[in-house]
């Protein structure tokens, strides 16, 4: 049975469950006496028990609709991130059992939780829609994680809502594995991100462009606030909402902000030096969000809504992977102004609560959204010059990187694995494995020579500076191949074992963990995936 608890007293509440334990004594609910459990009241009385609070359903009433999740016909676990349980004070003894796993899957919903559906409107590709919403998520609850942080647990997939307009309320397995890889792989590289708690197949069958097995993913979040959360309120003009919105986010999100005498425009500054720094995270991984819409921006500065999302394999500042971005929109190099954009419509939705005058709040937040071009682009340098071994800023460096970047995209060389082995470079020049990565290695080569030349002008040694590289140069991304993979395996062989191996290849990203070295590879031009679609 369970090891390792230390329950002395044989019941208590820890990790946020209640447990109790056969043989052992306990105290009974007048608080005074000892009882002992009989060893087959075990399992019956165990039970999970999430310590939720509520706070935004106790925001007014228009914020969301109170809606339970959909029992599902047959749930299955299929994957549970047990250290998340543990950093969220959860059992993950207790949620793999089929109670945990009823929960997981929407089929009960546990005590404490206050199930809702987020109202929000959002610029998808650029057109308003005034009322999106939680289609097919409910937000269970919030919980204090080990950390002190609050963190939102709502499973997504969970049937319909109030804002599921013409959709199911329903996700397929593959959107599904798809977010909990990589969610859980951009968490090992440091990136901001909501996180997967679980996945369950429901036993039931959702209509696609085929009949595809239907899940649900329990998806952690500092909070599930977005862009178009304010857009929703700002659009109905209802200023006082928009301002309880905003205040709930500074108590939240930016509690250093409370009581300060320009709050709102410091939620504005704050939240564009989040977005900034995680743009610039995002392009020096090589990650492509797909669709940046003002609703999958979150305010707490995570990466949310991995729908048609993916790593670029070779590097071309101009890759898109959503299938409908026609345009280029949210294409890879496009990134930064399109954050920049929806930071704008946030800036829009707060300017009642900068000023009556509106000409001065136009003027502010202007001033302010000014500062996100400086801050990524500062964000932006730092991390390149990082990931090609530089301690040190001098003239002449951006260019230099850039020659790099170019030469890359001119020579059709994979992004990851450039940085990766020019790590490697570092501290052996007569490795060679770099300069193979492009079409015309002799292109590599002159940029090199000038890179050998910049760095000997650093005192650092090569150790230290392969060091440095490692450390930010990924060995392992989830490139779409192997998600795909991935999928397919689980759909038709019913087979999640590659899944889980892939999972705990991206868990060390930095490590060269040569036994899985097959994951690093690029795909075959068969294995090539060109575009994802919408996780729907
Ligand atoms: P997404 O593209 O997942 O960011 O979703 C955009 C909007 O469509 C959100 O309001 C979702 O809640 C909603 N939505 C997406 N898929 C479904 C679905 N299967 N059923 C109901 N609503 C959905
Ligand atoms: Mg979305």
């Amino acid at each position: 049975m369970r090891e390792g608890l230390p329950d002395e007293a044989g019941g208590g509440n820890q990790g946020g469950f209640l447990f109790l334990r056969p043989g052992r004594p306990f105290l009974a609910t007048d608080g005074l006496s000892l009882c002992r459990l009989p060893a087959e009241a075990y399992l019956t009385l165990m039970t999970v028990h999430f310590p939720f609070q509520n706070s935004y359903a106790a925001l007014p009433d228009s914020f969301f609709a109170r809606v339970a999740p959909t029992p599902v016909a047959a749930p299955r676990l299929i994957k549970l991130n047990r250290p998340l349980a543990l950093q969220l004070g959860l059992d993950p003894d207790l949620l793999e059992t089929p109670e945990g796993t009823e929960i997981l899957a929407g089929k009960t919903v546990p005590a404490g939780a206050d199930p809702i559906a987020m109202a929000y409107a959002g610029h998808q590709f650029g057109h308003f829609v005034p009322q999106l919403g939680d289609g097919r998520a409910v937000l269970l609850g919030e919980v204090i994680d080990k950390d002190g942080v609050r963190r939102d647990i709502q499973l997504k997939g969970s049937g319909p809502t109030p804002f599921s307009r013409r959709g199911d309320g329903r996700a397929a397995l593959g959107p599904v594995l798809r977010e909990y890889v990589v969610s859980e792989a951009m968490f090992a590289l440091g990136i901001p991100t909501t996180r997967s708690l679980a996945a369950v197949v429901t036993g039931e069958h959702v209509l696609r462009e085929t009949a595809l097995p239907g899940a649900v993913l329990t998806r952690v979040a500092a909070s599930h606030i977005r862009v178009g959360t304010f857009q929703y309120f700002a659009v109905r003009r209802d200023t006082e909402a928009v301002r309880a919105l905003a205040d709930h986010v500074i108590a939240r999100h930016y509690p250093e902000l409370a009581g300060i005498e320009r709050p709102y425009h410091a939620l504005l500054g704050f939240v564009v030096a989040r977005q900034a720094d995680l743009i610039a995270r995002w392009l020096l991984v090589g990650f492509i969000h797909g669709v940046m819409n003002t609703d999958n921006t979150s305010i707490s500065g995570e990466t949310i809504d991995y729908g048609p999302c993916a790593f670029m394999d070779a590097y071309d500042p101009a890759q898109v992977f959503s299938s409908i971005d026609e345009m280029g929109r949210y294409a890879y190099g496009n990134q930064p102004r399109i954050a920049l954009w929806n930071l704008t419509r946030l800036a829009e939705c707060l300017l009642p609560l900068f000023s009556d005058d509106q000409e001065k709040g136009i003027a502010e937040a202007q001033e302010i959204l000014g500062e996100f071009s400086e801050k990524f682009s500062a964000a932006y340098q730092a991390g390149l010059r990082s990931k090609v071994g530089l301690f040190t800023q001098r003239d002449g460096d951006e260019a230099l990187i850039q020659d790099l970047l170019d030469a890359m995209a001119k020579n059709g060389a994979d992004f990851t694995l450039t940085f990766r082995k020019l790590s490697g470079l570092a501290a052996d020049v007569s490795a060679d494995d770099a300069r193979a990565l492009f079409t015309d290695p002799a292109a590599f080569d002159q940029w090199a020579a000038r890179w050998r030349q910049r760095s000997a002008a650093e005192p650092q040694a090569p150790s230290e500076r392969q060091a440095l590289m490692r450390s930010v140069n990924p060995a392992f991304i989830p490139r779409n191949h192997r998600i795909e993979a991935v999928i397919q395996s689980a759909m038709t062989n019913d087979d999640y074992a590659p899944f889980e191996e892939l999972v705990k290849v991206l868990a060390k990203p930095f490590e060269d963990q040569p036994e899985y070295a097959a994951y690093q590879a690029p795909p075959k031009p068969e294995e090539r995936v060109c575009q994802t679609f919408c996780g729907t």
